[in-house]
């Protein structure tokens, strides 16, 4: 089982659980178990920490999640012959795109030991170009700028968003083990 602390060092940004918890000592750490932490979380949410560690079919579901997402977006605003192929395709690129934007030098931290990293600028992530998803979508670019990024970065700030309500979890979770080890 990982430990919640191995965790909250992949997410990023969530380094203070080791400061707040010193009062504790460090075994305080390895007890708490992260199926404990998944409890709080909706059924994407518990696929999207899955899928970061590499579960294929955590992936698969969350993408399938994001697909009716996509759906649901296209129906609302009446996009024009839609295939589900095109949705999937859109879903699966902001799974990948999230997945796979963190900076593999620094795991997404931003920083090397206590410098910033210099292959993100401290940034921890970056997006991928246009072009890029152009390809992933297999629409040509001029299509992608006009039609598309708008409608891809819809669901890829929901992707986001999943991320960032997993990471809030994670964080009160730390807050609440804090005082319950204290
Ligand atoms: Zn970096």
């Amino acid at each position: 089982m990982m430990g919640i602390e191995r965790l909250a060092v992949m997410f990023g940004g969530c380094s203070s659980y080791r400061s707040d918890s010193r009062s504790t000592g460090g075994d305080a750490l390895s007890r708490v178990e992260v199926a404990g932490m998944l409890t709080g979380m909706r059924p994407h949410e518990v696929d999207f920490v899955y899928a970061f560690f590499g579960d294929k079919e955590a992936e698969l579901r969350l993408v399938a999640h994001l697909s009716l997402v996509a759906h649901e977006l296209a129906k609302r605003e009446a996009w024009k012959a839609i295939e589900d192929a095109m949705l999937e395709r859109m879903a699966y690129s902001a799974v990948r795109e999230i997945l796979d934007k963190r900076c593999k030098a620094c795991k997404g931290t931003g920083f090397k030991g206590i410098k910033a990293c210099c292959q993100c600028g401290g940034i921890g992530m970056s997006r991928i170009k246009d072009n890029g998803i152009a390809r992933w979508l297999q629409v040509d670019p001029s299509n992608y700028s006009r039609v598309w990024k708008r409608r891809y970065d819809c669901v890829f700030v929901y992707v986001q968003d999943i991320e960032f309500s997993v990471k809030s979890i994670i964080r009160r979770s730390e807050g609440r083990d804090a005082i319950l080890l204290a």
